[in-house]
């Protein structure tokens, strides 16, 4: 994760670690180990409104999100924000959410949670400076970017790739096109440029 945001010259430290359950209860041990999908996620709303205004971001681990999701964070304007992360998950993944507090969006290039059968996906265009205008390489050769390179595959290696991909670790400079959240076309805050809040916090 440090390596990641290296690149835009954020750092990240652990102020502290705190175990936490629903309910006082030793009985129960296991509460929010296991964030169910009702009610739009309500366990994890629940969880992350207990910790607020602590002058930095909350991270909550947990075992298992019920579903395909393996984190997700809420907006940072709202008092249950935080970001929930499953187990067994990557500091990309990680490094994701934290993009998120710190106003960076999601950028996708197909519709679908399958991903081999995706409805529609962006076409087959190779990168070009009107996509890519703040990180463009217009020096001389060695080109930036290779010359076969598709926008729809240059996407997976950014850190705000919406899906889970093993290549995702960059942070752009300026905005990229893609898709966003609902697969509208544009350009997507992905990068150093867009970076709201360099020191993300919870109130
Ligand atoms: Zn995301």
């Amino acid at each position: 994760m440090s390596e990641i945001y290296k690149q835009v010259a954020i750092e990240f430290t652990v102020h502290s670690i705190e175990p936490i359950r629903k309910y006082n209860d030793p009985s129960n041990p296991d509460d929010w180990l296991d964030i169910a999908k009702a009610k739009d996620f309500i366990e994890a709303d629940e969880m992350m409104s207990t910790h607020y205004n602590t002058g930095g971001v909350e991270i909550y681990f947990v075992r298992e999100i019920e579903g395909t999701t393996t984190g997700f964070n809420y907006s940072p304007n709202s008092r249950a924000a935080g970001l929930v992360i499953e187990a067994g998950i990557n500091s990309r993944t990680i490094s994701h959410e934290l993009g998120h507090t710190s106003g960076l969006k999601d950028i996708y290039e197909k519709t679908s949670d399958d991903l081999d059968n995706p409805i529609a996906t962006l076409d087959d265009s190779l990168v070009k400076e009107q996509w890519l205008p703040y990180d463009w390489n217009n020096g001389p050769p060695p080109a930036y970017y290779k010359i076969d390179l598709k926008q729809k595959e240059l996407l997976k290696r950014l850190i705000m790739y919406g899906y889970t991909d093993e290549q995702k670790s960059d942070l752009s400079f300026g905005k990229v096109y893609g898709w966003n959240t609902s697969y509208v076309e544009g350009f997507i805050k992905t990068g150093l440029l867009d970076l709201g809040k360099r020191e993300p916090h919870h109130w």
